[in-house]
């Protein structure tokens, strides 16, 4: 494996590497940096966000500037504040044992007259959003006049919200003889009009496939009533109750009311839209990033630049207008190696727009059911179990045992643990008992209704046993893995197993009565590395956790871990979680929803 010795980084940035703990260069690394240290050229480079490009510039920049003199020699446009500040403090990181480098972020929402005095001191490297450059500049507070090297970071981004111009007008402010490198998730025409105008014979690299959505991340779409949008959501999340996720609403009214829902619902949800105040955004941003948000609910523009590294999900609610829009919002999560689901909810009209995304990011989506309610209390009961079981015991309770001994006397044990389930399980019993099915038939060839999620049409509707098991992701298993273990345990046909859905750290599936016996046996006391492998007779013989179709593909549908359960929609307000509320205005902006061009579909 390469590594960065060998990109021609000089040592004081090695050290940098060192301490920051990057072992090896990622991909769009090892292909961009020795291009740029080795010669003066114009490059465009096709890499999605996550995939390391903030280094991929930053040490061949931070290489090649002169920290002996004051002047600014490096620009990088963003195309947002978050962004701005992200690339600085990563610049800054960096440079650590370079002596005289200044990084210095300009962007809207802060005090110029601040940045102006920073700008001043000398900043060999301005990072900044558009439309604060094309303010600063036209009030003579920076001097771009003489820059070597200028960087557009996720240039379909700044064009998408509109920065065309202020782009255009900063860069006619820059030296002829420069370098300018641009770097993009996609490169659609706009983007190739700025390359053409503004660069010389650029070098080409592109991470991954063009045009294409990150191959970590599975695409999955549920068909549901125009009215049942916002239940499916409900269903989605409490199917997966350790999710951290993006929900992407197209109006910032939706996010704002969608949001303020899951708020009253009980759910760790926030608001993110252009309406709030930049403090507003900040504190929600903050308690997103310390997880305090489980859910945040975005505009897409307000989510641009969000920095977050480990989101499970992301949800549309709605879907966008254009396609480069679900790209950019489905690339919020599968970063930095992490695999992630971008899930739809659609109804039966707006069908014909997953087939133009999967045309256009080439990868195809797997069609899920919303689970029904059952199945959620199902998957609720378990995750509890699983809970209770991995919960550290405090030692502190030691000290009122004897009183909590006296009160729980005479209870047995399978009663206490029945009790003590039903402490939570009950709540989405009473929510989720004899509610509707939100699934409408996705009609027509995409239809794969009757279908178990590994594609095997075979499956009797009649005498179909499902079980739980006690084995799940984080024992390695996959749907695939999982089903070969326990055809090879309990010697079944290849067919004989199905509706496979593996969780955190359990899973279900399914086979005809006819197994149950030889599957019951076979794991009575059956050990593997000396854990007992358990399973057991689920109650619910549907399909768990949002099966479906699959189309021959994978199912890595997640669950398991640990979140408190919900109360539910006629529970209003009585158990509010550390939500975002605060940093959400009351009510929404109350403008009116605007008819949208629909460029794409
Ligand atoms: P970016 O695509 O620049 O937003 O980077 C995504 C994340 O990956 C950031 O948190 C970086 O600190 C991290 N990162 C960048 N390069 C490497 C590397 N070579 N090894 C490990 N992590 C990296």
């Amino acid at each position: 494996m390469t590594k960065f010795e060998a990109l021609g980084l000089k040592q004081s940035l090695l050290n940098a590497i060192s301490d920051l703990g990057f072992e090896s260069p990622s991909e769009v690394q090892e292909k961009a940096i020795p291009i740029l240290l080795e010669s003066e050229t114009d490059l465009v480079a096709l890499a999605q966000t996550g995939t390391g490009k903030t280094a991929a510039f930053g040490f061949p920049l931070i290489q090649k500037i002169d920290s002996d003199s004051r002047t600014t020699q490096g620009l990088i446009l963003s195309p947002t504040r978050e962004l701005c500040l992200q690339i600085t403090n990563e610049l800054t990181l960096y440079s650590k044992y370079e002596k005289g480098v200044n990084v210095v972020a300009i962007y809207g929402g802060a005090s110029i007259t601040d940045q102006a005095r920073q700008i001043k001191r000398g900043a060999q490297i301005v990072v900044a959003t558009p439309g604060r450059m094309k303010d600063m500049i036209g009030r003579g507070l920076v001097d771009i006049s003489k820059i070597d090297y200028c960087v557009l970071d996720e240039a379909d981004e700044m064009l998408n919200m509109g920065f065309m111009e202020d782009i255009k007008d900063i860069l006619s402010n820059t030296p002829k003889e420069k370098s300018t490198w641009l770097f993009s998730a996609t490169m659609p025409k706009e983007v190739a009009v700025i390359a053409k105008k503004f660069m010389h014979s650029p070098q080409e690299i592109t991470v991954g496939t063009k045009n294409s959505g990150a191959t970590t991340v599975q695409h999955e779409y549920y068909v549901v009533g125009g009215r049942d949008r916002y239940p499916a959501l409900k269903r989605l999340a409490d199917t997966n109750p350790d999710i951290f996720s993006v929900i992407f609403c197209r109006t910032k009214r939706d996010t704002q009311k969608v949001a303020e829902k899951l708020i009253e619902d009980g759910y760790n949800a926030g608001a993110l839209h252009g309406d709030l105040s930049q403090n507003q955004r900040d504190l929600v941003m903050n308690s997103f990033r310390k997880k305090q948000i489980q859910m945040l609910v975005a505009t897409d523009v307000a989510a641009r630049g969000i920095d977050v590294d480990d989101i499970t999900h992301v949800i549309n609610y709605q879907l966008p207008d254009e396609i480069e829009t679900y790209t950019h919002r489905s690339g919020r999560t599968g970063r930095a190696g992490k695999s992630g689901i971008s899930m739809v909810i659609v109804t039966r009209s707006e069908l014909r727009k997953i087939k133009a995304i999967e045309n256009k990011i080439q990868q195809d989506f797997i069609s899920k059911k919303i689970p029904t309610g059952m199945e959620i209390c199902e998957i609720q009961l378990y995750h509890l179990a699983n809970k209770i079981k991995d919960t550290k015991v405090n030692e502190e309770v030691d000290n009122y045992l004897p009183a909590i001994n006296d009160v729980l006397q005479g209870i047995d044990r399978e009663e206490l643990i029945k009790k003590i389930v039903s402490v939570e399980f009950t709540r989405f019993f009473n929510y989720y008992n004899k509610t509707k099915d939100l699934n409408t038939s996705d009609s027509g060839d995409r239809s794969e209704r009757g279908r178990s999620r590994d594609g095997d049409s075979r499956i009797p509707a009649d005498g179909n046993v499902r079980y739980f098991i006690n084995v799940g992701e984080k024992d390695g298993y996959d749907w695939m893995s999982l089903k070969d273990f326990l055809r090879d345990t309990v010697n079944l046909g290849k067919d004989d197993i199905f509706k496979v859905d593996v969780k955190d750290s359990f899973s279900f599936f399914n086979t005809d009565a006819a197994a149950t016996e030889a599957i019951l046996k076979t794991f009575t006391e059956f050990k593997v590395d000396g854990r007992f492998v358990n399973v057991e007779v689920s109650k619910n013989p549907g399909g768990g956790g949002g099966g479906g179709g699959s189309r021959g593909r994978r199912d890595r549908s997640r669950s398991g871990g640990g979140r408190d359960s919900r109360d539910n929609d006629r529970n209003k307000g009585r158990r509010r979680d550390r939500s975002a509320s605060k940093g959400s205005p009351s009510s929404s902006s109350g403008k009116r929803r605007t008819k949208r061009k629909s460029d794409f579909f």
